[in-house]
């Protein structure tokens, strides 16, 4: 006897998950800002950030991080053992490959452009730059540090861990995603009972995850209102004014790719809805501007994508999980605009080439960077310094680097989604694509 969707309970209605997170987003962005403007100096303020909405935000984004490893690892080993033959996974690999790389260089070249018009970097005064120079330089100088040792062939060779289990250990993304990808295949190939077996144990830890996740995000909406609170509260919008053209630099170009180009890329090739897509796609959405971090995001992507978007559990769980690490197009396109933004004002001059270059290292960027709260940071290090640039450069935007961390998280999750429906849509044995129902 089959039975009615979970959506409409008999009795009291209860709120929906997506809209109590939008109302802890709201509640914690205004509170914050107002108690930044009124009372931005008490020490109780202080207190309540340090004791109150700092552990709260930090016990959901440790159970979180605390679920992502085994999640990943047995989401792309059940992905590549349900899509059955290798030759899907050397499909879809082939196609997540062509629209990372498609819409990684069009959130590249939107930036540099808007960089180029908009020259945000000449239009500091040098009193306001000097002291955020100053104020960032501690943190400037280790991020700078951080770069060594991270060279392009690098990047490559380190997606082939040594040993997985330090892999897993050091929160190795990439390097977990091969070896899970690698017992995947074996384990298609060879159909013993010791891999069924194998199979089924991943399976078992796959639905538990799945099961902690949906405990987690009941958290969400006070996790959200926290992080939020203590984020706002303690940046304010100072700097973000002091900054505020190469933010608004930054916020137009995400704003061009999530708007115009993704929806854009939805519609044809996705066949579906940017207005329903974006309904749908909420609570990863907010997710991901309240975590700073694709990775702490991805539960919320994979069920997004499962169970709002229908998008079929093997085609889901293999291009968001990749997604998540590879397909960064926020993170690119901040990386063009940074370096851009940074050789302006330092008065470094980049030619045609050099500017190619420099979108070519974005994309490779967008590629290695961690999938953590300021994980590109090092990556435009290593990038500042392949082109002269001074590296401690980057103290200049750090004041406001969380809160475009936040948006460029978004995009970034957003791309990863996009890029699941319109993969979804060519798989020919995948069922149809139906946005859920409110
Ligand atoms: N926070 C970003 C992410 O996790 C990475 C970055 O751009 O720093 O997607």
């Amino acid at each position: 006897m089959s039975q009615a969707p979970d959506t409409a309970p008999v009795g009291k209605p209860r709120m929906a998950l997506h809209t109590k997170m939008l109302i802890g987003f709201i509640l914690g962005l205004g509170a914050g800002i107002a108690a930044n403007m009124l009372v931005g100096e008490a020490a109780w303020l202080d207190a309540l950030i340090r004791y109150v909405a700092d552990p709260v935000g930090q016990v959901f984004l440790r159970l979180l991080f605390m679920l992502v490893i085994p999640l990943v690892f047995s989401a792309l080993v059940l992905g590549v053992v349900e899509l059955g033959d290798p030759q899907a996974l050397g499909r879809i690999g082939g196609r997540t490959l062509i629209w990372i790389l498609v819409v990684t260089v069009a959130a590249v070249t939107i930036g540099m452009i808007m960089v180029s018009v908009f020259q945000p970097g000449a239009g500091i005064p040098p009193d306001v730059a000097g002291t955020l120079l100053a104020s960032g330089s501690e943190r400037a100088g280790q991020i700078a540090g951080q770069r060594e040792g991270v060279s392009g062939v690098d990047i490559l060779l380190n997606i082939i861990p040594r040993n997985p289990v330090q892999a897993a250990a050091d929160g190795d993304l990439i390097a977990i995603i091969f070896f899970a990808m690698m017992l995947g295949i074996a384990a298609t190939i060879l159909r013993t009972p010791g891999t069924k077996t194998f199979v089924g144990a991943v399976e078992g830890l796959y639905e538990i995850c799945l099961k902690l996740i949906d405990w987690v995000i009941q958290l969400a909406p006070y996790a959200v209102a926290a992080l939020l609170f203590s984020i706002t509260a303690r940046l304010g919008l100072d700097v973000l004014v002091q900054l505020a053209q190469f933010v608004g630099t930054v916020m137009g170009a995400l704003a061009v790719h999530t708007f115009v180009v993704l929806p854009v890329l939805l519609l044809v090739f996705g066949r579906m809805s940017p207005m329903s897509f974006f309904r749908e796609a909420q609570p990863a959405l907010l997710t991901a501007f309240s975590t700073s971090s694709s990775s702490a995001t991805l539960p919320t992507t994979l069920m997004v994508a499962e169970e709002n978007l229908g998008v079929p559990r093997p085609v889901a769980r293999f291009v968001c999980t990749v997604g998540s690490t590879a397909n960064m197009n926020g993170t690119a396109l901040f990386e063009g605009i940074t370096v851009l933004f940074l050789a302006q004002f330092f008065g470094v001059d980049l030619s045609f080439v050099q500017q190619v270059l420099v979108l070519l290292m974005c994309v490779l960027g967008g590629i290695g960077a961690a999938g953590v709260p300021g994980g590109s940071l090092p990556v435009i290090a290593m990038i500042l310094v392949m082109f002269g640039i001074p590296p401690e450069g980057i103290g200049l935007i750090l004041g406001v680097d969380r809160f475009l961390d936040m948006s460029r998280t978004v995009v970034n999750v957003c791309g990863d989604l996009v890029g699941s429906v319109v993969i979804a849509r060519y798989e020919p044995d995948a069922p149809a694509v139906v946005p859920g129902e409110d």
